[in-house]
Order: C-alpha cells, then sequence, then structure tokens
C-alpha cells in the first residue's frame, strides 16, 4: 500500500484475487470493444479511440475537423455537483442544467446566505480549512450583503410570486421533486428524475421512502462527506451505479454468468479510468512538509476508510463485497481527483444580468432599481457556475499535449453537464486529438511537475524543444 502500512480494511485481504481482476487493465480487445459500442450507441462518428504500442489509449479524427468545429459532446458516466456550490446554484442532479427560474435561483441562494446555509442542516459549514486533502476549490459565497434583501422579498422570489423585468428571456425548465422524497435532488423532467433514480439514487436517497436504518446511515455518510471531503459523494455514486448495473445484468432470463463475471460487466464503464490510489496521488498540500507526507498519505486513506465504513453500514451488498473494498474505493476516488476536466454549466443569473448591463443607457436605468439591489446582494460571486467533479468516459481517453489540438470549452449553447470538445486547428482524418491536461503556457519545469500527478513525463513536440539538454 505504497508506504501506508497494512491496510485496515478485511475485505482487502478476503477478496485480493477479485480485487486484483476488477482494478487490472482491461483486456485490448474487450476495451476496445467498449469505446466502438459506445461511439457508435451515442453517434459520435467524428472519433475513434484506438491503441498504439507508443502511447496507449488515444482519440484519432475519424474525419477532417476545422478551427472551431464541434469534435465531442461527451455524457459522464458518474458526476456529482459540489455540495457547496449547492448553496450557488440550483441545478438538475442527472443532467446538471439549471432549473426553476432566474427568481428561483437569486432568491433561494439569497435566501441560504441570509441564515448562513450549510448544504447539511446538521452539519457546520465547512469551507478551505477543513476540506482535507481536496484539490477542488470552494465557491460558497458569503461577500454578498444579503440583509439588504427584505425576508419577505427573498421569499416571494424563491415563491415564484415576484417576477424581475425580461427573466421571461431567460426561461428554465420547472422543479421536479425526487421519486423518493428527499430534498437534497431536483429535476429539469420526470425522465431526469426517473434516469438518476435508476442508474444511482435509489440506493443514496436519503427521503421518506427510505427505509429509516438505511436512511439514517446514509444520512451518517453524507455528513461526513460534506465535513471532510465531498470527492466522497461522487465516488459513492460510481459504487451505486455498478451496483444497480449489476442488478439489472443479474435479472435478465438469458444471464447464466457466474456473479463475478456480472460484477465485472457491471464496472466495465468505469474500468476505462482507473490511475492510482487516492491517497498516493492527491497533491500534498503546501502547508505540510515533505517528511510529513508518509503520515499525511496514511491520514488520507484512514480518512477513505472512515467514509468507506459509513457507506457499508448503508448499502452494502455481500454479492458485490470486492467492490466495498478500501483498495477499490481508494482507486474510484482517485480517478475523480486525477481528472482533468471538471464538470463546470455556466449560470443563467450570470447571462441575466449581462443583458440588463448591455441595456441601452435609458431603459437600463429604470430596470437596475429593480434588479440593482438583487446584484449587490448576490455579491461579486453572482456568477458562479455550477461545478462539480464527473468522469467523462471519451474525454478521459485523450492524451495530453502542451501544444494541443483541441480544447475543453463550453459554447454558450451548452448548457448542460456534457463535457464539450472543439478544435484548436484544422484537424486531419487519422490525426490523433489532443487536449492540455494542464494549463500549457507554463514554463517547461512547472509542465513536467503538474503532469508527473498524471504519472507521465510529456514528451510533445514543444516539450522536445524546450527540453533543457
Ligand atoms: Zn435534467
Ligand atoms: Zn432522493
Ligand atoms: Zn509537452
Amino acid at each position: 500500500m505504497g508506504g501506508s502500512g497494512v491496510s485496515p480494511c478485511d475485505l482487502d485481504r478476503e477478496f485480493a484475487p477479485q480485487i486484483a481482476q476488477l482494478l487490472a487493465t482491461p483486456p485490448l480487445q474487450s476495451a476496445q470493444e467498449y469505446y466502438d459500442e459506445l461511439i457508435r450507441s451515442k453517434k459520435h462518428d467524428g472519433i475513434r479511440v484506438s491503441y498504439s504500442s507508443k502511447h496507449g489509449k488515444g482519440v484519432c479524427a475519424n474525419r477532417d475537423f476545422a478551427e472551431e468545429d464541434l469534435i465531442l459532446k461527451d455524457q459522464m458516466v458518474v458526476g456529482a455537483q459540489h455540495s457547496l456550490n449547492k448553496i450557488d446554484c440550483v441545478v438538475c442532479s442527472y443532467c446538471f442544467c439549471f432549473i426553476g427560474s432566474i427568481e428561483f435561483q437569486i432568491g433561494r441562494r439569497l435566501y441560504l446566505q441570509s441564515i448562513g446555509a450549510s448544504i447539511d442542516s446538521t452539519s457546520e459549514r465547512h469551507c478551505h480549512g477543513s476540506d482535507v486533502g481536496s484539490s477542488t476549490g470552494c465557491s460558497g459565497s458569503t461577500n454578498g450583503n444579503s440583509n439588504d434583501v427584505p425576508q419577505g422579498v427573498v421569499m416571494s422570489l424563491m415563491d415564484g410570486d415576484t417576477s424581475l423585468p425580461f427573466t421571461d428571456q431567460f426561461r428554465l425548465p420547472s422543479v421536479v421533486a425526487c421519486p423518493g422524497g428527499c430534498e437534497g435532488e431536483l429535476y429539469c423532467s420526470q425522465s431526469c428524475a426517473d434516469s438518476d433514480w435508476d442508474s444511482y439514487h435509489s440506493l443514496l436517497c436519503t427521503g421518506s421512502k427510505t427505509e429509516p436504518l438505511r436512511r439514517s446511515a446514509l444520512q451518517k455518510f453524507v455528513q461526513h462527506a460534506n465535513g471532510t471531503n465531498d470527492i466522497f459523494l461522487v465516488a459513492a455514486k460510481a459504487i451505486t451505479f455498478t451496483l444497480l448495473r449489476y442488478k439489472k445484468l443479474k435479472r435478465q432470463p438469458a444471464s447464466h454468468e457466474s456473479s463475478f463475471s456480472l460484477l465485472m460487466e457491471a464496472w466495465k464503464p468505469l474500468s476505462m479510468g482507473f490511475k492510482k490510489r487516492w491517497w498516493e496521488c492527491v497533491a500534498l498540500p503546501e502547508d505540510i512538509d515533505s517528511s510529513e507526507e508518509d503520515s499525511f498519505r496514511q491520514q488520507m486513506r484512514d480518512l477513505a476508510f472512515e467514509s468507506l465504513q459509513l457507506l457499508k453500514d448503508a448499502i452494502f451488498d455481500p454479492e458485490c463485497a470486492p467492490l466495498f473494498s478500501l483498495d477499490v474505493y481508494g482507486h474510484i476516488i482517485g480517478m475523480f481527483e486525477l481528472n482533468n476536466l471538471d464538470l463546470v454549466v455556466a449560470s443563467p443569473v450570470e447571462d441575466y444580468f449581462i443583458h440588463i448591463d448591455d441595456l441601452p443607457e435609458s431603459e437600463k436605468e429604470e430596470v437596475e432599481k429593480v434588479t440593482g439591489l438583487f446584484l449587490d446582494a448576490l455579491g461579486e460571486d453572482y456568477s458562479v457556475p455550477c461545478e462539480g467533479t464527473a468522469f467523462f468516459p471519451l474525454q478521459s481517453c485523450m492524451n495530453h499535449s502542451c501544444c494541443p489540438n483541441a480544447r475543453a470549452f463550453k459554447r454558450d449553447e451548452d448548457k448542460d453537464g456534457h463535457a464539450v470538445i472543439l478544435a484548436l486547428k484544422p484537424i486531419s482524418k487519422g490525426e490523433e486529438i489532443t487536449i492540455s491536461y494542464i494549463d500549457e503556457d507554463l514554463s517547461y519545469e512547472e509542465r513536467q511537475a503538474q503532469l508527473a500527478d498524471y504519472g507521465f513525463t510529456c514528451a510533445c513536440s514543444k516539450c522536445q524543444e524546450e527540453r533543457p539538454i
């Protein structure tokens, strides 16, 4: 266990051979079939995933692309909005588009700011200092002055009784509640609610339809994650995704396969994404001396184990026991930690205030008499986007280059949680598509240091030119 001593997890020992199979690199042919089928089913006919002995897995153009062409809109396998970001943005928990209305988005945020909300009413609001081992920022905004807006006005915005000028040009889908009755998850449509329920949420819902013992166990797990690192929440979704796929495969009448081979099949979409265990790849915080690195990594491992115990109390399934091992949990969290593309969806509240600001002077003055109060109350973070962590199956196959020919970029029309990849320059059929995992304008040394976290030394043409001799 990478210098961290013997694993505290019994399952790691009991199921060592099965865990080794779950974490093994999938055989080439099986991986190739998986990607071919994924590309076919999602109609991404502009690309193909291919393997070379030199670079391993990569994505190639299957046709010519001009500069700025859309190459791919990649749907995540698993993802989640950051807990603190839920204060700033109300989005569909399945497709991550903004929901309700501009008034609802503004009203709810001012309301939560005014009560100093944490996302979980029973735990303190955690921010920088206590977000242990997390590489993700904290956007819970506190610099607005929501006290200036009377509570009654805030409430009427949230309830839809007050409408602001021009918001009819920024319509959002109405809010659909979780079918299990929890308050944590909201949706843009019944189909998103149902898909989320079937794919992940039915095992994680803390609503009234969940059996009380399981519900209280789930609440403890969620509280622990919100108090330490919300990356555990997305890891839990990856586990329920696999469990629910396993159950679906098992129900198929034609299935005569062993439980373990069904689990391997259920696990396949995630098996393509592993790199390292979380506690081995998480960046060492700047205030921790390198002599304390080992004990820091052991602490992270123990924290993950704590989280895993709470999750097991809630949803352990003996048929899928290896899935609940610390080794597998560590690899799942590590996969999200080393993700080179976060979930980001731009805020329509930002678009709205930009629209107001762009009105002709005469009109703007009148409108701002109404909207100015809210803009001031929201503070400078009024434009915070939806932010989270996700695993994108095809984007994650794209190799890095410091002089990439493509980039991840959300256009105005990209209003949900898909990853969008655009061509940066003309790309010909057969050419490899590359993106930059880091800021490619950094110096050679800084780039190599950051890429070391991903486990490789970059030998792109820019690096070959700049490499000191
Ligand atoms: Zn949706
Ligand atoms: Zn629910
Ligand atoms: Zn490079």
